[in-house]
Formats: C-alpha cells, structure tokens, sequence
C-alpha cells in the first residue's frame, strides 16, 4: 500500500496533531518504511542520512508507544554522538510530543551534571544521550535501566569512528535484552553491519539515499588550488558573489576554522554576520552559533566537522569544503547540509595536490566523480611556501607508502642526500632505518612523482609567482 499521509499510520491524535503543525504533509521514504516496522516491534537497521527524516521516523512510533509519563524511570533511550545531534533530537521530542505529555531530557557532556541530574530525579520517560554523558550518570546511580524497551542507535557510524564502542557496549550489558532496536546510520559497510548483528535481532534493513544520490541533490564541483592562500583567495572570492547568502565552511582542524573566520571577519564578512565553532569553543558559544545561523542572523558558519553534526538547517545555499575531511563518511554528512528538501544546494571543495589522493576515495565512496572546474578569473594563485610545499610532499609520500610499504618516499630520499652530515642526517637515517628497505639513498630505492631539486627550490605544476586570472585546470 502506497503511503501518502501519516494518517495511514497508527499514530494518536496527539502525535498526528503535532506532525500536521510541524508542515509534514506526505512521510518521507525512510517514515515510510520504519514507522510501520517500529510500531510492529521489529528491530530496523536504517541507512540514511541527516535530512531524510530519520528522526522523525524513530521518534514517532517511540512516542507512540511510551505514550504517557509514567514512574521514574526512563522507557526510551536515544544514542547519537555528539552534544548537537543529542540537543537537536530531544527538540524533535519536544516538537512531536507538544501534544503529550511525556517527559524527556537530553543528557550530554560539556555542561556540570546537576540540572540533568534534577531532572532524572524528577522522573523521565525518554533519554536522549551522548554514550558518555549516559554511563557517567549511570555509574552515579542516577539513571535507572530496567525499564528501557526501545534503544536507538543514531548516526552509528559516527558513533563508531569517535571511538564509542567500548561505551555503547557497556550500555547494551546494562539495559534489559528484552527491548526493540533501532540503528540507524549514514553510511553502510562492514563495521555498521557487524554493529548491527551485535546489537539488532533479526533486523529489517531500510535504505534510502543511496550515497550515489546526494549527486542528485546537490551540484558538486571542485577548484584546484594549489596552497592554503589560494584557497583563501579563493573563498574571499565566492564570499563576495550574491547568492552566497547561508554558507557552511567546513574545514579539517580548529586551527584552520580559526584561520578561515580571522581572515573572512577582517576582511570580506561583518563580523556580526560570521561564526566559527569547534570542539574548543564553549557549549554555549556553539549552542549561540548555531541557533543565530539557524534564525538566519549570520551569514556564514565556519566549523570543524565534529561541531557540525547534527546541524540541521534548511536552506545552506553552499556548503564550502576548504579542505577534505578527514573521515571520508564526513564529505557526505557536509554536503548533506544543503540541498535538503528538494531544494538544490551546491558543495564546493577546494583541493590540493596533496588531497588528490583523497579526493579519489571519496569519490569510490559516492559513486561518483566530482566535476572540476579552473579557477575564477580573478582569484590570485598564490605561490606555495616552501614548508607548505614540503609539507605536501610528505603528505605525498605518505600515501603512496599506505598503497605500497615498500614505497621509501622521494621527499625523505632526496632530503637525506642533500642534507648537510651530522645529527639531522643521523636522525633522519635512524627514522628511516625503520621503513623495510634500509638503504634510503641506495640503489633499487623507487621515486615518487615530486622531487626536489637539489638547488632547494621546489618543482611543481601549478606554482609560479603571483598572479592572477584563471588558471589552466582541468576542464
Ligand atoms: P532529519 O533527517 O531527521 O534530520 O530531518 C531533516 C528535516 O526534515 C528536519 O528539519 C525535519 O523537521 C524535516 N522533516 C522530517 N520529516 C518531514 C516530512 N515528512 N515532511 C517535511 N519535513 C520533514
């Protein structure tokens, strides 16, 4: 049977009521297929992404069921990785349950534990938590478990790759067997799929957003830019074109997030109109940040990619990768942020030599190949910093090393034999000694595809001094 209206579901007046003042019309294809699964006690594994409805989807049927508040003791409990994901659930359970009367609390580090403490003693019916925060009040004899019948693992794989396990282990021995699961997660594979036989029992598997899809959604395209200041230049670029009105910049480390809103607040954004968060920016700070980009008071986020999950805002106009993420799930979650809810959104990357690598398995992961385009004319390629060059070609080598251990690396060869003799060269032979073929400048060790040259400077393709005008990329 085709389902057009949540009506179609087994929901009470109450919970239809509430959907129906969220705007919710039709149920999306992940409500579809789990809110009747849910209510008839099967255990789900959903494979979607932040934007298909997955909470709602899972939300519902356990409102359904908890029904009313009731005792002390919680009867739901909801996992999710971060503080964020965590605070944008349970305002999804104050949403869809305005209507009830259950009572429910988001339980997340960061903040003192007092108040939630408070709260549990008063008595909660549905938790919502980060794995930590959870086994911490636990241990405390704050939470009582018994009483839980529905567990939601929420974005799993994220859970997984923050290194929760061990956690989430602990709480699985702690609640009672007898109780429906639900998993859900963005991404699906191995790791998700043993998580899934540990912890569902005779699971349905729901799918829908196959990654390949996002390209749909969302128009992908990459710049090549050779060093960080042509990324920068690159982005004081796009900042100025107008329809880049609700702009996410994702970068890969809280230095470069400081970096990026330092430069765009001096010089291209007002500084009222920008924000940056990460994990070392206070709970209240990031709560501030993504509340005031949410209401449309500021123009442009900056974030790391922990700060940003579970950010949900409709309408990003461009997600913007200065860099690539270092889990490359996460290149999903980000551009995941626009083109939500039919609407198109565009996900810039910007790359280096060094992200090539990257790049490709993102793009296996995807399904896709992410068009390229040069330059704009008129964005300055700055000449690349030696360091930064070195840099790069570590990194360089360092790739090539993870396809093939044998690989010794061309920069650490031509380093050793251009080094003046003494300490710096013992060191660096003495760190090579390590790597399998021990005779670093001897013969039968392979080259790489950067070399220096003996003189210092360094040869690249994309180099050259200042100047500006477009490019010769790939077109
Ligand atoms: P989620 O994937 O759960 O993060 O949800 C993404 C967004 O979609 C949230 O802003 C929800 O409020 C919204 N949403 C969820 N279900 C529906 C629906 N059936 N119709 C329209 N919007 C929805």
């Amino acid at each position: 049977m085709e389902i057009t209206s949540f009506e179609q579901f087994e929901l009470n007046r109450q919970l239809l009521n509430a959907v129906a003042e969220l705007g919710y019309t039709v149920p999306t294809p992940i409500q579809q297929k789990t809110i009747p699964l849910s209510l008839g006690n099967h255990d789900v594994l959903g494979i979607a992404q932040t934007g298909t409805g997955k909470t709602a989807a899972y939300l519902l049927p356990i409102l359904m069921k908890v029904k009313y508040a009731q005792g002390k003791n919680p009867r739901a409990l909801i996992l999710a990785p971060t503080r964020e994901l965590v605070m944008q659930i349970n305002q999804a359970v104050s949403e869809l349950g305005k209507y009830t009367d259950l009572r429910h609390l988001a339980l997340y580090g960061g903040l003192g534990p007092k108040t939630q403490i408070e709260t549990l003693r008063n008595g909660v019916d549905i938790i919502v938590a980060t794995p930590g925060r959870f086994m911490d009040l636990y241990r405390s004899g704050e939470i009582v478990t018994k009483e839980i019948r529905t567990m939601v693992l929420d974005e799993a794989d994220k859970m997984m790759d923050m290194g929760f396990m061990p956690q989430i282990r602990s709480i699985l021995e702690i609640i009672p067997t007898k109780r429906q699961n639900l998993l859900f997660s963005a991404t699906f594979g191995g790791r998700v799929e043993r998580l899934s036989s540990e912890f569902l029992e005779a699971p349905i598997k729901v799918e829908v957003t196959p990654q390949a899809s996002t390209a749909d959604m969302v128009s992908q395209v990459i710049y090549e830019a050779p060093n960080f200041r042509t990324k920068i230049n690159m982005l004081d670029y796009l900042m100025r074109q107008e329809d880049f009105q609700r702009v996410i910049i994702f970068a890969r480390t809280k230095g470069t997030a400081d970096n990026i809103y330092k430069f765009l607040s001096r010089k291209v954004i007002e500084p009222e109109k920008i924000r940056v968060i990460h994990a070392n920016k206070g709970q209240n700070t990031r709560i501030n940040a993504m509340d005031a980009f949410k209401e449309g008071n500021i123009q442009v986020l900056v974030s790391t990619d922990v700060a940003a999950r579970g950010i949900d805002v409709a309408e990003v106009s461009h997600v913007i990768n200065f860099d690539l993420p270092l889990i490359y799930e996460d290149y999903v979650h980000r551009i995941g942020r626009t083109g939500r809810a039919n609407r198109t959104g565009e996900a810039i990357t910007f790359l280096t030599k060094a992200e090539e690598y990257h790049v490709q398995k993102i793009e296996r992961i995807i399904k896709a190949t992410i068009p390229r385009q040069p330059l704009p004319a008129g964005v300055v390629v700055a000449e690349t910093p030696f360091e930064e060059e070195q840099a790069m070609l570590r990194e360089i080598d360092e790739q090539r090393r993870k396809e093939d251990p044998t690989f010794l690396g061309a920069f650490h060869e031509k380093k050793i034999t251009n080094m003046a003799p003494g300490r710096e060269r013992d060191k660096a032979q003495a760190k090579l000694s390590g790597a399998k073929k021990p005779s670093p400048s001897g013969p039968g060790t392979r080259s790489g595809s950067f070399s220096r040259k003996s003189g210092g400077s360094v040869s690249t393709k994309s180099g050259g001094g200042k100047r500006s005008g477009s490019r010769g990329g790939r077109r």
